[in-house]
Order: C-alpha cells, then sequence, then structure tokens
C-alpha cells in the first residue's frame, strides 16, 4: 500500500492563505467564529483545519494535522472514531464521537479541536483530504498553493526531495526535515530556515519513540483526577442521548415534508380531475 503526505516548505511560502481558503471551500467547513476569549482568527478551529502562522521577520508557515506514523490521538480514542488509513491520513467517524476530547488532551501537536458552535460537537481536523486520495486525487489546500511550498506525493519520495533540498543548499535550510522521526515520523513534515517548532509553538524533544504507550499512561488515571468516571459516564450518555434526540427530530421534519407535500400532491390532483 502506498503511504502519502505532504512537504512543507517554509521558504517558498508567501503567506497568500490560497491553502487555507481552499480547504475551507472544498470541505464546506464554515464561516470562522472569533469566540470571546481569541483576538484573532489565526488558529486552528473546528471550522480551519489549517492556517497560515507568520512572524515578524516575514517567515510564513503553514499548520496543520501532522498524520502521525502512529497516531496518540487513534490510540487515545476510547470508542474508536479516529483511525489512521493504511494509506497515511488520519480519519475520523463523526457518528461514533462520543465528545470525551481525549484525543485533544493527546495530540502533542495540539491539533484536533471542538464544534463548540455546534449544538451537538464534534471533534474536526484536518484528514489529508483522504476522500479525494482514494480518488487519485492531490488535497485542496496542495492543489491551490501558487508556489508548491506545499507539496503532496508518496511519504518516501517527498522525504527524498526534502533531503535533496538540504543537501543542494546547506546554507538555505537548518539541516533537518521535521516529520521524518520525531514521535515515530509523520505524514506531514516541514524543511524550513528557521526551526519549525519555535515557529509553530509546538513541543521540542518529543523523543523518537511513537507516543501512544505513553498516552494510555496518563488517560488511564485522567478521569479520576479531572472529571470523575461518574461525570464522563454522565458527559457520553448525555452526547449520545441528545444526538439521537436531534437525529430523530430531523427524520421527523423530513417525515412531515414529505408527507405534506403527498397530501399536497394528491389534493391537486383530486382537484384537475373534479375540474
Ligand atoms: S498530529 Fe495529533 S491529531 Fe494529528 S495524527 Fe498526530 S496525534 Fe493525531
Ligand atoms: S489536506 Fe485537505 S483537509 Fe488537510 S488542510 Fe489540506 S485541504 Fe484541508
Ligand atoms: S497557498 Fe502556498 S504560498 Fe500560499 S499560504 Fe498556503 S502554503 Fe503558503
Amino acid at each position: 500500500m502506498k503511504q502519502y503526505g505532504i512537504l512543507t516548505d517554509v521558504t517558498k511560502c508567501i503567506g497568500c492563505n490560497r491553502c487555507v481558503k481552499a480547504c475551507k471551500a472544498g470541505n464546506q467547513t464554515g464561516a470562522d467564529r472569533l469566540w470571546r476569549w481569541k483576538k484573532r482568527i489565526d488558529d486552528l478551529s473546528a471550522s480551519r483545519w489549517t492556517t497560515i502562522l507568520s512572524t515578524d521577520n516575514g517567515e510564513y508557515v503553514r499548520k496543520q494535522c501532522r498524520h502521525c506514523v502512529d497516531p496518540a490521538c487513534v490510540s487515545a480514542c476510547i470508542v474508536g472514531a479516529l483511525q489512521k488509513t493504511p494509506e497515511g491520513p488520519v480519519i475520523y467517524d463523526d457518528s461514533i464521537c462520543i465528545g470525551c476530547r481525549y484525543c485533544m488532551m493527546s495530540c502533542p501537536y495540539d491539533i484536533p479541536r471542538y464544534s463548540w458552535e455546534d449544538a451537538v460537537p464534534y471533534i474536526k481536523k484536518c484528514t489529508l483530504c483522504y476522500e479525494r486520495i482514494k480518488k487519485g486525487k492531490i488535497p485542496y489546500c496542495v492543489e491551490a498553493c501558487p508556489t508548491q511550498a506545499t507539496i503532496f506525493g508518496e511519504r518516501d519520495e517527498l522525504l527524498a526531495e526534502a533531503k535533496r533540498r538540504l543537501k543542494a543548499e546547506p546554507n538555505k535550510y537548518v539541516q533537518k526535515v521535521w516529520g521524518e522521526e520525531e514521535i515515530g515520523g509523520t505524514h506531514v513534515m516541514y524543511i524550513s530556515n528557521v526551526d519549525v517548532d519555535d515557529l509553530l509553538a509546538w513541543k521540542k524533544d518529543l523523543g523518537n519513540a511513537p507516543l501512544p504507550h505513553k498516552t494510555w499512561v496518563i488517560l488511564n488515571k485522567m478521569p479520576a483526577v479531572f472529571l470523575g468516571v461518574g461525570a464522563v459516564l454522565g458527559g457520553v450518555w448525555w452526547v449520545i442521548d441528545r444526538r439521537d434526540h436531534l437525529q430523530q427530530e430531523k427524520e421527523a421534519a423530513v417525515e412531515d415534508t414529505e408527507s405534506s407535500e403527498e397530501k399536497d400532491e394528491s389534493e391537486e390532483k383530486s382537484n384537475d380531475e373534479k375540474s
């Protein structure tokens, strides 16, 4: 099975935001919302799965899910809503998510977001455009980039291309491919003239060992420490119950509309026959 990924070259990004707009439009993530506790709309959110951050020195860097080779979020999800696909993307299933947010707590890069604006919130994040990849297409964000600052391909080939660039211009780049080895490697990788972890305020020195086993050690204790098992189960029941209730209301509304349309049609027909 081919393994795919994205390589972003920070030195080529001009901060045009076309990738962000293309992702929002293609994935229909909806309008950005400025929450009271936020000053700017430039971080990830349920409606912004990728974003561009800038420095005072004029560098631009794109933030998105790293699609870890061995993802902590998948390991942390107690109902299996998050899954690692054979092709590399880490995807999720809304219908299974119970809203516990363990994935948010476990992600070393602070990626998953909660859709607070929805009546029934879900976790949202970049999917590496998995549905498009399966059809042989490339992600919306990559397609939109005018400078090829962000490119898509097989992970091995992207890694080779990254190393080729580092070797060809040693004075231009920090001699590192972000995502090659840290926490077992990631499918979204970076090369840059400055430290990417600094640019994105990501934790440094995470080590090269995959994180899932550490995740379980922490999460096994978490309910007792922060929430209490009863509160967690209560929350789970509330989310599932509320979602089912809303779904039933939606289905009932559709049925009402359909039966009223059928009634209208039959009345029209009978009037036509009478006249
Ligand atoms: S970066 Fe975070 S959300 Fe993305 S795959 Fe890795 S652990 Fe999961
Ligand atoms: S890969 Fe797809 S979902 Fe992820 S940031 Fe790009 S367009 Fe958005
Ligand atoms: S489209 Fe390309 S150049 Fe423009 S902000 Fe995104 S990554 Fe940078």
